[in-house]
């Protein structure tokens, strides 16, 4: 029979694997810990209006990448592209945005029917930040300092790159989507099918068309930032005031746009060029129209999110995990003979209570004294704790044998009862 494989683009992270992910969601709740922010949880699956009308009708994610289907009552949901719409459709649903200031992180997959490539995936995963009821620049400054901390912690600050711009208020921009509908309709005979359909619908999409002829129509296009408003101006100014005095650097990009329409003011995105074509690592910024678009009150917010495949791929191809972050075990415990199963289990349990820090398998399923230490060496373990009986006595052992698992093949023999505290002791002493 064939056998099932995954879906296209959506990946099993292996046990070898998963060692760099908690290596990196630890990295991750320890720098957000610092900065006070609390964890929210929300379902993976949502209406499919609430993607609507937060990210926009026109956007390409909405359009195209969005897996979407009827359930069995009839009700069209969809699996989340992203985690903002969620977080504010749950914390506006249980009032935690009502007169407050919240600041939230989430983590988990998102799903986008994306074609597949390094770095880029139909399931993929995101640690975000959502801050709600403070109108900036310093909550601003503030988030992004957050990444910067995680990037000091992941030893990665000098492989990322911060970009910045202001893409004006909600005002601002429509009054630019009129003019910039207006100048497109003047060329209308020079641009191709899909720049037509969009100059009404999401005229700012028409400047991203990859098709030479439509580009040379728009030589003299409008700019948007002629029309940003002078206060969005004055935030702006003032976030990279922040920033420096923060010390965190940036550059103005002023053509990063975010694909999602939910964003204004300042806009953000980490970028780095050790991945090749997926080179963004976190994109965020001001959101302060959302949660009254989706029926909330007005509530200031601001955000970003995090690509952690593509940080995963940073770290391992830089060789930034430290080696104890990919090596869980410590100790294995053979069990060789008859009669020793219970002082083997009873051994290993008593290293675990001793010495809670450290990660103890112990052998199961018995076999000759080559085969366990095979096990103990495939385990990754350093040092193997070795009970074993030659005859068949009912006699409890006296003894352990301790043996670093390494060309050296130090041994040495001790009391069972002070087996826990002599291995501590072995380790140390290998480390120092
Ligand atoms: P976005 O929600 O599009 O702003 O994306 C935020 C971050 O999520 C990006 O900077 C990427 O690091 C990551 N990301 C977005 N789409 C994908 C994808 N299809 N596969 C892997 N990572 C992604």
């Amino acid at each position: 029979m064939e056998k099932l494989q995954a879906i296209r683009g959506m990946n099993d992270i292996l046990p070898e694997n998963s060692l760099s992910w908690q290596y990196l969601e630890s990295a991750f709740q320890r720098v957000i810990k610092r900065f006070g922010y609390q964890e929210i949880r929300f379902p993976v699956l949502e209406h499919t209006q609430l993607f609507k009308r937060s990210i926009g009708e026109v956007t390409d994610i909405v359009e195209k990448e969005m897996y979407s289907f009827d359930d069995r009552n009839g009700d069209n949901l969809s699996l989340r592209p992203e985690g903002t719409a969620g977080c504010v459709r749950a914390a506006d649903q249980h009032g935690l945005l009502y007169n407050q200031q919240q600041r939230f992180w989430y983590q988990g997959p998102m799903f986008r029917h994306e074609r597949p490539q390094k770095g880029r995936y139909r399931q993929f995963h995101q640690f975000g930040v959502e801050a709600f009821g403070m109108p900036g620049p310093d909550i601003d400054a503030e988030v992004l300092q957050i990444a910067a901390m995680l990037w000091q912690e992941l030893d990665l600050s000098d492989f990322l790159t911060l970009e910045l711009n202001n893409i004006g208020s909600a005002e601002d921009r429509a009054n630019f989507g009129s003019a910039l509908t207006e100048f497109l309709q003047s060329k209308e005979d020079q641009l191709d099918e899909d720049a037509r359909n969009r100059m009404h619908t999401n005229p700012m999409r028409v400047l991203d068309s990859k098709n030479p002829d439509v580009q040379a129509a728009l030589i003299d296009v409008p700019l948007l930032e002629d029309f940003v408003s002078a206060e969005s101006k004055q935030h702006y100014a003032e976030l990279q005031d922040l920033l420096n005095s923060a010390s965190i650097d940036f550059i103005e990009n002023p053509r990063l746009v975010r694909g999602l329409d939910y964003y204004n003011n300042c806009v953000f995105e980490w970028t780095t060029d050790t991945l090749g074509a997926q080179g963004a690592v976190c994109g965020g910024g001001r959101y302060d129209g959302l949660v009254a678009q989706l029926g909330g009150r007005d509530v200031l917010a601001c955000g970003f999110a995090i690509g952690v495949e593509r940080l995963i791929l940073m770290l391992d191809s830089l060789g930034k995990i430290p080696q104890d972050a990919l090596q869980p075990i410590d100790i294995y415990v053979t069990c060789i003979g008859q009669n020793v199963t219970k002082q083997t289990l009873d051994l290993a349990q008593a290293i675990r209570e001793s010495q809670p820090q450290l990660g103890v398998i112990s052998h199961c399923g018995g076999g000759k004294f080559n085969s366990q230490l095979k096990r103990a060496f495939n385990s990754g373990a350093k040092i193997a704790v070795i009970l074993e009986r030659d005859g068949d006595g009912e006699s409890t052992l006296e003894t352990a044998k301790i043996r670093r698992l390494d060309d050296s093949a130090e041994t040495a023999s001790h009391k069972i009862a002070v087996i826990p505290q002599k291995v501590a002791e072995f380790l140390e002493k290998s480390e120092s």
